[in-house]
């Protein structure tokens, strides 16, 4: 790829070393961009906030590669009724959740993690690509852009004398829940008007209790509480402020023992980590871009935990931000195409924090008579207290989108299962991989395709693959199949964030990649094109 040559320009300016910063580095390092990512603290953040992470999420970092060397790093939900209960004051059932089941993207629906650990493992991912640079201890302060790029601003975080000028072609900003960028650029928040207090204990256990639980929502109006895996050797309470108490009261140790004693959880049985409290809202950007600047994670939405969504819905942003950003600057498409990250990821982000206030409100009732009938309404719910209810797919993409017209499929999250080929067994996109993911069942998806739009395709990084029982490439748990026939198709076209863009029937590719081309606005249709273009001194 061909890169500007000044050398204080860089191609991509991050702000923030936090999970989505760095994916977001990664990402964009791994294509060989110039990254410079600037972090204010000048170690690692030594508290976890995460705890637990999704199929989705798990599949963005075995993208990277994370899974593959750190997967021990991850716990799978286990334990009793799905995993996931929510039990009011007397302990009894009121909700199960299906945590523990195997999910869509080939992993687990939901695994306990503990982030420092993630991160550490990001940040040497990240350093371990020579186009990526990282900078900690320097503290974003101004930002300006014009046509071409973004200046920022820098001042070290212990020095404030101390200052730098940073140059780059675009600049995203996963500087958290108090973005600078975000302030920087004027871009406002909305929001929900959700706001708790909460107590966050994390502990390391020394006994070997086992719980019936992976998480448990108590939903007792006395004192609303969470308790969690929160990954290995490692779990963690949640407690509500209640009126009568002070931020300040709940935030001390002698606190967290005595609000977890009724668990048995005291310093004979548990080692402290720590404790700390929170504020829970939810709101997110009325606009996710500026220019050539850029929101991501919790710099452009904030959710209460109960759904644990808030980083998951960060490393969407980052690997939905990634290949267009990717795809742009190497004139693969057109900068209209950045639009879409905002109107896509905004509204798919707002059902999910709708959700996680709407859930908030139920484990937050304080009013006693109100928490009974909410007991008595989510009892008739359940009708069998045995009940262990699968939470809804994730959401759809929001409008407009890079998806097919009129196609029911597109904007939903595609399916990832074990496959064999070449002697090889693995799940699909360590073993076929691809950047854009054309696959067919029984069927070669290219029949009928000219050799012009396969070249273009092959361009855009996208591999076309024939899934079969038998043939080649393996569909060896029958996953695929299970999913072409429940969705009345024989041919899908997967974004790189995993998102479908469209399907069809045996000869549809054709149909799917010409308004692929066409909606991401492209202005050369091959490696050939380009180079020709590039020798004639005429950038596309
Ligand atoms: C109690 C709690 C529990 C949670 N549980 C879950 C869960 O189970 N699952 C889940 O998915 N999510 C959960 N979340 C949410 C999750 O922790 C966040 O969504 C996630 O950490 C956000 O990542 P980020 O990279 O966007 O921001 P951050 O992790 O906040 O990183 C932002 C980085 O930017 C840096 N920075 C800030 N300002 C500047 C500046 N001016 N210049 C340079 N650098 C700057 C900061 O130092 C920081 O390192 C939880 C949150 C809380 C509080």
């Amino acid at each position: 790829m061909t890169k500007d040559e000044t050398p204080s320009l860089v191609d991509f300016l991050v702000v923030g070393a936090g999970p989505v910063g760095l994916v977001t580095a990664i990402l964009l390092g791994r294509e060989g961009w110039r990254v410079t990512v600037v972090e204010k603290w000048p170690s690692r953040y030594p508290a976890p906030r995460a705890c637990t992470i999704d199929h989705e999420a798990l599949r963005i970092l075995q993208g990277i590669g994370v899974m593959r060397e750190h997967a021990e790093l991850f716990e799978p939900s286990r334990g009793e009724r799905g995993g996931y209960q929510m039990r009011n004051g007397a302990g009894e059932l009121l909700r199960a959740i299906n945590w523990n089941r195997p999910a869509e993207s080939g992993w687990a629906n939901t695994s306990g993690f503990y982030q420092p650990d993630l991160e550490a493992v990001l940040e040497s991912l990240a350093l371990t690509l020579p186009s990526v640079k990282l900078r900690r201890g320097c503290s974003a302060v101004a930002i300006d852009q014009d046509e071409d790029s973004v200046t920022l601003t820098v001042i070290g975080s212990n020095d404030h004398s101390q200052h730098d000028v940073l140059r780059g072609r675009w600049l995203v900003g996963a500087d958290g829940a108090n973005s600078v960028v975000r302030e920087l650029t004027g871009i406002e928040s909305i929001d929900t008007g959700f706001e708790a207090d909460w107590l966050v204990v994390d502990y390391q256990p020394l006994d070997h209790r086992s719980w019936d639980a992976f998480v448990t929502q108590y939903c007792d109006p006395v004192q609303p509480a969470t308790a969690v895996n929160s990954g290995p050797g490692r779990r963690r309470f949640e407690f509500m402020r209640r009126a009568d108490v002070s931020a300040e009261e709940l935030g001390r140790t002698a606190t967290a023992w005595k609000l977890m004693a009724p668990w048995g959880v005291t310093p004979e049985t548990a080692r402290l980590e720590r404790q700390a409290v929170y504020t829970f809202r939810g709101r997110w950007a009325r606009e996710w871009r500026r220019g050539r600047i850029f929101l991501a994670g919790d710099a452009a939405h904030l959710m209460p935990p109960f759904l644990g969504q808030g980083m998951c819905s960060g490393l969407r942003d980052a690997r939905a931000l990634a290949w267009r950003l990717s795809l742009v600057e190497s004139g693969r498409a057109s900068a209209s195409i950045l639009e879409s990250y905002g109107t896509e990821r905004g509204a798919h982000v707002q059902e999910i924090i709708a959700e996680a206030v709407a859930l908030g409100k139920v484990i937050c009732e304080l009013d006693p008579l109100k928490a009974a009938e909410r007991d008595t309404g989510m009892r008739a719910a359940l009708n069998d207290p045995e009940t262990v209810t699968v939470e809804p797919p994730h959401p759809r993409l929001g409008q407009p989108s890079i998806t097919e017209p009129g196609d029911d499929n597109a904007g939903r999250l595609s399916v990832q299962a074990r496959v064999e080929a070449g002697g090889r067994v693995g799940l699909f996109d360590d073993v076929v991989g691809g950047a854009w993911r054309l696959i067919g069942l029984d069927v070669d998806p290219l029949v009928g395709v000219s050799a012009e739009l396969r070249a273009w395709f092959a361009y855009l990084g996208g591999t076309a693959t024939t899934l079969t029982v038998d043939g080649e490439v393996r569909d060896i748990d029958g996953a695929y199949r299970a999913w072409f026939e429940a969705h009345d198709c024989r041919l899908l076209l997967a974004r790189p964030d995993f998102y479908i863009y469209g399907t069809g029937a045996a000869h549809d590719a054709a149909r799917l990649l010409g308004d692929l081309r066409h909606a991401l606005g492209v202005t050369v249709t091959s490696t050939n094109e380009r180079n020709e273009l590039i020798e004639k001194g005429t950038q596309p």
